[in-house]
């Protein structure tokens, strides 16, 4: 059924009665060509990709509990490819191409919104920096702009400009970044995948693998064993425990991140604003919430909730640059677990097990990835070869030292 103005109508004028359910609900089968675990936007995407790009449809998506329940229906929806180095900056941008003719491949509205991104900076060495990131972003033909201190006020008067300790001097734009609506771009991507024959199988937790001659060939599941030649992991915060099931360790920790929302004020903030001396970004909703969020927690955690301490380090970065945020009153917040690999960069490629693909380490930037995320990844379970802009999210880079350190700051999963 495609959503049209004219079906829209004809809706209308029978009481939306005649509306079908947007995916299937099957029973799974013993056997597909492929199995995807984690059916967040990533695991969706890939089996969307893989149905349309390649033409594999034999696909199933596992989910433990429903579709977008996990890091996809949690985030704080920031789009952006405001990348500095050459391993990240094509695949990102790639993915941001994806998104602006996402609603029309998809036939949905995932409410896709290029109001910009900009990250402040507070000082003349921050200044360097990201003029440095602009430059490296032109380069690959990306959109990027360096704002002075003028500029930045024109844009958004409401920040507090000369606070003592962090006065804004400028920020560095990305007129195309923005935002999308999260659980609308779980719910096309699970729409158009089914529409091309995946089987999207929600409560139905993997909890191990079957294997045959050392590789392996099917999972066992809450519903029963399903058997699949390949099988790709798109787990995000449960990457390490999905993966212990097939013996392996993986160079990723688990952290909570959290995100605030606000009751709903007039339009404020145009864009999204990024606090340069910390970690804080903000966005308003459609609906006028103010949606932000900062740090991690900072602890090892599966619990999908935070804690207090960085609730009070959040807000008060945000008071920072925003102190009217402080007559504004807090409506709801939430945890999700972060899959915090040691460069703060993603992988996308085989594991040493035959059979099993990995697509995790997204730490909390893989909103923004999941178009590119679902296209390299089917590509990889596809061809057996990485898609050219994901070459370099290989596993063994850490052994190999090829990191891509996009901060600069070494192995410490809980500041990427
Ligand atoms: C508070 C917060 C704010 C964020 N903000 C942003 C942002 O602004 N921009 C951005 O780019 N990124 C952001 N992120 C990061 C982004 O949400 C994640 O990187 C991305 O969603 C991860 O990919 P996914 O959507 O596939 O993950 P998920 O939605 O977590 O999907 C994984 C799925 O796997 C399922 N699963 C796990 N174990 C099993 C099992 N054994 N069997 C079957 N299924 C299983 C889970 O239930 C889950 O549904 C944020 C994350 C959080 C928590």
């Amino acid at each position: 059924m495609r959503y049209s103005l004219l079906s829209l109508v004809r809706q209308a004028f029978r009481g939306h009665r005649g509306w079908a359910p947007a995916w299937r609900d099957p029973e799974p089968r013993p056997q597909y060509d492929v199995i995807v675990i984690g059916g967040g936007g990533h695991g969706l995407a890939t089996a969307y990709y893989l149905a349309k790009n390649h033409g594999i449809t034999r696909v199933a998506v596992l989910e433990k509990s429903y579709i977008g329940s996990g890091n996809a229906g949690r985030n704080t929806t920031i789009i952006r490819s405001n990348y500095l180095l050459p391993g990240n900056e094509p695949f990102y941008e790639h993915s941001m191409k994806l998104w602006e003719g996402l609603e029309q491949d998809l036939n949905y509205n995932a409410m896709v919104s290029q109001r910009g991104v900009l990250n402040l900076f507070h000082a003349d060495a921050q200044r360097d920096a990201a003029a440095r990131r602009g430059n490296a972003m032109r380069m690959h033909g990306v959109d990027a702009e360096l704002l002075d201190e003028n500029a930045v006020r024109r844009m958004a008067p409401f920040l507090d400009f000369d606070n003592a300790r962090f006065p804004i001097r400028g920020g560095l734009l990305q007129p195309r970044g923005g935002t999308a609506r999260h659980d609308a771009v779980v719910w096309g991507y699970a729409r158009a995948a089914d529409s091309l024959g995946v089987d999207i199988i929600q409560n139905c937790e993997v909890t191990g693998f079957v294997r045959q001659a050392g590789r392996v060939v099917g999972v066992e599941t809450s519903r029963g064993e399903i058997r699949a030649p390949k099988i790709g992991m798109a787990v995000a915060g449960n990457t390490s425990r999905v993966a212990s099931m097939a013996g392996l360790r993986l160079p990723i920790e688990r952290h909570v991140l959290q995100a605030f929302v606000s009751e709903a004020i007039k339009p404020l903030i145009p864009g999204v604003i990024t606090f340069g001396a910390g970690h804080f970004y903000i966005s308003q909703s459609d609906k006028g919430s103010l949606v932000f969020g900062g740090d991690l927690d900072g602890y090892n955690s599966y619990a999908q909730r935070g804690n207090l301490a960085a609730v009070e380090h959040v807000l008060e970065e945000g008071m920072a640059i925003l102190p009217m945020i402080g007559r504004v009153r807090l409506l709801r917040s939430w945890g999700g677990i972060m899959d915090m690999s040691m460069d703060g960069s993603p992988i996308i490629d085989h594991t040493p097990v035959e059979g099993l693909y990995l697509d995790a380490g997204w730490c909390y930037g893989g909103f923004k990835a999941t178009p590119a995320s679902g296209w390299c990844f089917a590509h990889l379970l596809a061809k057996d070869e990485p898609h050219e802009v994901a070459r370099a999210y290989r596993l063994d880079r850490f052994e190999r030292g090829h990191l891509i350190d996009e901060k600069g700051q070494g192995a410490t999963p809980n500041l990427h």
